[in-house]
């Protein structure tokens, strides 16, 4: 198994290697050469493994120069009852026959970034061990990737965090989730301006080669292939926890911001998981509603603020990923529409060969309002007793849209309520529930750096700073 760029003009790597760097120097993204086959006598095999099991099947075909015992063990540490509060990790929660929740959000930050974030945690202190080498991660975040990746790379040696959020724009709750972490490989910037503005500083300092070999850059956002490999695994974990014989087809809502987790779904169906509809729900910010209902895409300048504000992108950096499927795996044409969305700001698909059997893929999409959200959470709370969170809720609403008689529909939770009190407020009239350990969160001393949007500012600092890698 290696790994090429989807632009083509990178030399083919190993999962180690991807894993460590993030982007292929030609700017594109790492792609399996061809995405493994799982045919329906492993499935059926795989009906009674434990999570991490079922893990490790997976990973180990999109890693086999791991060593097998590594693997596990990596995995058996990261996919626990301890960490994720329940032995199936990510169980199944039936609200109605046929209509099931996907419960992601059992991790330490209460977000399903976590299932990948604590996998890439071990998986990179291991690889860095072996390296006999260091890696400083930069990132930017708008309140969930940042809190998953430091509460898995805390204390990990080998490793330091920068992590730009934007001053004053996240819940008190994520918030205090990353300024209350105190280890000292773990740095919280805030940056005075937006998360888009935090985006184009890691971009900035990311573009600069010098710096980054010699401050060893490496990234955790969701365009790296390890973090996608590890989610994978519970669309498989959720299919044969919803049927009982081989081939039966099962439906997907998922909430979408970059475009990570549904890709993860497009990989697993490709493998072939016997996928139906994968539903892409968006909230306001429909860059990727419009683009599987009109073949446009037109990233935006800058992304509204709404109250799923984890999915408020402009663009959606994973999407180049399923174009290159869709163009059949053409690195040449990938790279002439990608030219094109840089000199023109949009790319129609719709004029191109490829999008005539685009529905072979099998998306579906739509997008949500705030009175939906709020509709929706209110609904789900009086006819299943279940609180969901606001993109839990924007992936329900989209996802009903979509359901068709016979076939299960599967909605992706994403996080859980206690992340986003003033949105539940709104909607229940109450502060939603808190899980235990989280009580008094916002009142633990919190420790940052305030930050100018300033790109030699940030350089200044970290060559400075004691936590680089
Ligand atoms: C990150 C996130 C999303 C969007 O996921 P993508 O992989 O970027 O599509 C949705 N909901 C929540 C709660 C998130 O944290």
């Amino acid at each position: 198994m290696d790994y090429i760029s989807t632009r083509g003009r990178s030399p083919a790597a190993s999962f180690s290697h991807i894993a460590l760097d993030g982007l292929a120097p030609d700017a594109g993204l790492y792609v399996p050469r061809a995405y493994p086959q799982v045919g329906a006598d492993e499935l059926r095999r795989w009906r009674r493994l434990p999570y991490a099991a079922l893990a490790f099947e997976i990973l180990r075909k999109f890693a086999p120069e791991l060593p097998a015992d590594s693997l596990k063990a990596l995995l058996q540490d990261a996919y626990s009852a301890r960490l994720f509060g329940s032995e199936e990790i990510t169980p199944v929660h039936t609200l109605a026959p046929g209509l099931h929740l996907l419960r992601l959000s059992g991790g330490p930050t209460l977000a399903f970034k976590d299932l990948a974030m604590q996998w890439l945690g071990r998986l990179f202190e291991h690889l860095l061990a072996q390296e006999g080498r260091t890696l400083t991660i930069l990132g930017a975040t708008s309140g969930d990737t940042g809190s998953a990746a430091e509460h898995a790379l805390r204390g990990r040696r080998g490793l330091g965090v920068f992590m730009l959020s934007p001053h004053g724009r996240m819940s008190p709750f994520q918030r205090a989730q990353m300024y209350s972490l105190h280890d000292d490989n773990i740095v919280n910037l805030a940056v005075d301006g937006s998360f888009d503005d935090c985006q184009a500083l890691v971009k900035a300092l990311s573009a600069d080669l010098g710096f980054k070999k010699r401050m060893r850059l490496g990234a955790v956002n969701s365009i790296n292939w390890a973090r996608l490999a590890a989610q994978v695994v519970y669309y498989f974990k959720a299919w044969l926890a919803v049927t009982t014989r081989d081939g039966e087809p099962v439906s997907f809502a998922v909430p979408s911001g970059n475009f990570g987790n549904v890709c993860a779904g497009h990989v697993a169906r490709c493998m072939g998981l016997p996928i139906r509809r994968l539903i892409v729900a968006t909230n306001e910010n429909d860059v990727l509603d419009e683009f599987f209902r009109t073949g446009r895409y037109r990233p935006r300048t800058t992304a509204r603020e709404t109250s799923s504000p984890s999915m408020d992108i402009s663009r959606a950096s994973n999407l180049e990923r399923f174009v290159f499927d869709l163009v059949g795996r053409d690195a040449e044409q990938l790279r002439v529409l990608w030219a094109r969305l840089a000199s023109e700001g949009e790319i129609d698909l719709s004029r191109e060969a490829c999008w005539a059997d685009a529905a072979r893929f099998g998306f579906a999409s739509g997008a949500s309002t705030h009175a939906d959200r709020l509709r929706t959470i209110r609904t789900v709370w009086q006819r299943h007793g279940l609180e969901i969170d606001p993109h839990t809720a924007d992936g329900v609403h989209v996802g009903l849209r979509h359901q068709e008689p016979g076939v299960p529909l599967v909605c992706l939770e994403t996080a859980l309520p206690a992340k986003f009190e003033a949105t539940m407020v709104e909607a229940l009239g109450r502060l939603p529930a808190r899980p235990a350990g989280f009580d008094g969160l916002e009142s633990l001393p919190q420790r940052f750096t305030r930050l100018a949007n300033d790109a030699k500012a940030l350089q200044r600092l970290m060559l400075d700073h004691p936590a680089q890698g």
